[in-house]
């Protein structure tokens, strides 16, 4: 069937009543379902919106908060961690700084402290100039480092030079302080090569010495010179070398600090030595003899005469400076007042000691390191008490000082280190440890001599020893 719309369209150009009721109550039906639904539709759409803006706030609000927080929060944190952070590099890069500076100051104090050590006791030979590159050295590392670095520079610079300063003294020129003037037959090489192996025994060195060696001719009398034991020899300086020696001792004196004083007492303490060796040198005295003319100022004085054998003149040099080595015999107080009483053991403890180690020394400097010379102390002794008495106070006196002091060793009472080193002579232990008065020491003085030959060799009889 075809569709014909023209004609419905015709049909409503007349309505009738029942169509106007109809559609009255279309309308209202309308109307109302249309207020109820739009009521409806407001409740639930304002329903919605309300539940959609609390929804929209509470998110907006959450989100707020959130943001808030989570700003606060952060910016806490990155501050706390920011100050953690920064107070941990802080800390760290001090420590490290601190121990690089302190790594680094003490590597330059003690590398600049020990080369300038180094360098200035190298070059410097006295003790006094080792003590100031010391001194100096501390200095130095004390200003530029730490307490550490201080300490490590004082110890190896102090170590460094006292190896250094023992060094030197080990490797010191032969006959430091010593001056010699030679007018013998004998080399200048031979009394280097005898003093200087005899320096080498002693625990130490503090006296300045000038020797006056010189030759004399044969004996012309017995005595001679008042006050001194000395013989009277044919002279055989000239007057020019008499002047020549005695114008070098005054130059030497006047140099020396205890006798050179810029002092009316000094300039006649020199006058009245030059004018003693002058008497000497002038009438021929058969000196052999060791002047202490100051605590550490010595003079030695050895006349040759013309037999002597180069062993004679070594032992008489050697015998004169073990005296100049010794170093209390000018010391005063209580070891005067006992050197000087009738008992005492000072004449020939210092004379006894003086024969015992240059007989020693001179067999070494002939070779001979064996105990011989005891053998020859003995023996010597021997013939000195068959020739002088058992007196130990008397021309022998150097020979039964060498037996006494021998029997001592021998008995326990002494080392006999002490003798060779001379270091018996430091502090007056012959009179303020060994006490003459004691029976120990009444012993020795009366027993010395109680030596027997056996066998071709000499020993203390038992009686010595018991
Ligand atoms: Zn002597």
């Amino acid at each position: 069937m075809l569709a014909c719309s023209s004609s419905d369209t015709e049909n409503q150009t007349s309505i009738p009543a029942t169509t106007q009721a109809a559609t009255q109550a279309t309308t209202q039906a309308t109307t109302q379902a249309t207020a109820q639904a739009t009521a409806q539709a407001t409740a639930q759409a304002t329903t919605q919106a309300t539940t959609q803006t609390t929804t929209q706030a509470t998110v907006q609000a959450t989100n707020q908060a959130t943001a808030q927080a989570t700003a606060q929060a952060t910016a806490q944190a990155t501050t706390q961690a920011t100050t953690q952070a920064t107070a941990q590099a802080t800390t760290q890069t001090t420590t490290q700084a601190t121990v690089q500076a302190t790594n680094q100051a003490t590597a330059q104090a003690t590398a600049q402290a020990t080369t300038q050590a180094t360098a200035q006791a190298t070059t410097q030979t006295t003790t006094q100039a080792t003590v100031q590159a010391t001194n100096q050295a501390t200095a130095q590392a004390t200003a530029q480092a730490t307490t550490q670095a201080t300490t490590q520079a004082t110890t190896q610079t102090t170590t460094q030079a006292t190896v250094q300063a023992t060094n030197q003294a080990t490797a010191q020129p032969p006959l430091s302080n010593i001056t010699i003037l030679n007018y013998t037959k004998f080399s200048d090489d031979s009394i280097n090569e005898s003093l200087k192996l005899q320096e080498s025994k002693l625990a130490s060195r503090k006296s300045s010495i000038i020797a006056l060696l010189f030759p004399v001719g044969v004996l012309k009398s017995e005595g001679g010179f008042s006050g001194s034991p000395f013989n009277t020899m044919e002279v055989v300086l000239t007057s020019t070398q008499i002047d020549e020696m005695l114008s070098s001792v005054e130059q030497w004196f006047e140099k020396d600090s205890c006798m050179g004083k810029d002092s009316e007492e000094a300039y006649w303490g020199r006058q009245e030595a030059l004018s003693e060796y002058r008497t000497w040198l002038e009438g021929g005295a058969d000196v052999a003899s060791m002047r202490g003319v100051c605590p550490e100022t010595r003079v030695v004085l050895v006349a040759a005469p013309p037999e002597w054998t180069l062993s004679a003149f070594h032992y008489t040099l050697l015998h004169e400076f073990y005296h100049a080595f010794q170093q209390d015999l000018e010391t005063e107080g209580l070891c005067r007042q006992r050197s000087e009483m009738p008992n005492k053991n000072t004449v020939w403890m210092v004379e006894g000691a003086a024969h015992y180690q240059a007989t020693w020394v001179l067999k070494e400097l002939q070779g001979d390191t064996s105990s011989n010379y005891i053998d020859e102390i003995l023996l010597e002794a021997y013939n000195g008490s068959q020739e002088n008495g058992p007196i130990i106070y008397d021309n022998a006196t150097p020979l039964a000082g060498a037996a006494a002091l021998r029997l001592m060793i021998q008995r326990g009472l002494l080392a006999e280190q002490a003798v060779f080193d001379a270091s018996l002579f430091h502090s007056c232990d012959r009179e303020l440890v060994y006490n003459s008065d004691d029976a120990d020491m009444t012993f020795i003085r009366n027993s010395w001599h109680l030596i027997t030959k056996t066998d071709g060799s000499y020993k203390f009889s038992s009686q010595a020893l018991q």
